[in-house]
């Protein structure tokens, strides 16, 4: 955050909703919708938001996506998310079968041995 005088640019970041998410990195089907801004402030009330950006976050595993703006509405209205929403991947966490977290990089599970 910076503050010029009076005016200041806040990051915000508000849960929308809960949506049915099939996670590639924990197998879990649980995810949130987030909407990311940043907002201009005069005296720390916000007056407007712009650069508005579309997460999920996985609830589980904490891994992230960035969502295509346009499907926003079609996510809104039917709280699931398709690979076809996600315009990049932000943070994927991976976890294997056995429930042991795998450090990106690794091929092996350090914990069973299982080949990821
Ligand atoms: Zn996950
Ligand atoms: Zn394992």
């Amino acid at each position: 955050m910076f503050f010029i005088g009076v005016f200041g640019i806040n990051n915000r970041s508000k849960k929308i909703k809960e949506v049915l998410f099939k996670c590639t990195g924990c197998l879990n089907n649980k995810g949130e919708l987030i909407e990311i801004s940043n907002v201009f402030e005069i005296f720390f009330i916000p007056v407007f938001k712009f650069n508005k950006k579309y997460i999920l976050k996985c609830t589980t595993c904490g891994s992230m996506y960035k969502l295509n703006k346009e499907s926003i509405g079609k996510i809104i209205e039917t709280e699931k998310v398709t690979y076809e929403d996600m315009e990049e991947v932000i943070y994927e966490n991976r976890v294997c079968e056995c429930g042991e977290k795998i450090i990106d990089g690794y091929e092996y599970c350090p914990k069973c041995g299982r080949k990821l």
